[in-house]
């Protein structure tokens, strides 16, 4: 089975730019990734919350010198993330577990 996206691309919903790369990610729990994208034609900077499929390669960590993705982003990421995780906990209707 082909995966039709193997490398989380994304739509920039600024203009038509379909099958735009996430920059960088960051883990959300252990079966989730936030991933942070910047559109290569208007720059219009997003996040997208995926579900890790099997196979597929995670996008790298944001580095925080990386002069493709700056901080703004790299907090967008960050903010999503933990956003992620407090619905996740708020629908299980229970405190997370201890790590
Ligand atoms: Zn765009």
């Amino acid at each position: 089975m082909t995966d039709p996206n193997p490398l989380y691309g994304d739509a920039c919903e600024a203009c038509p730019t379909c099958d735009v790369l996430p920059e960088s990610a960051v883990r959300d729990g252990v079966e989730g990734i936030v991933a942070g994208y910047r559109c290569p034609n208007c720059g219009h900077v997003w996040t997208c919350g995926w579900q890790i499929v099997p196979g597929r390669a995670i996008p790298p960590e944001p580095a925080v010198d990386s002069p493709i993705f700056n901080r703004q982003v790299t907090a967008q990421v960050h903010e999503q993330a933990a956003i992620a995780r407090a619905r996740k906990h708020l629908s299980k209707g229970q405190p997370p577990p201890a790590a």
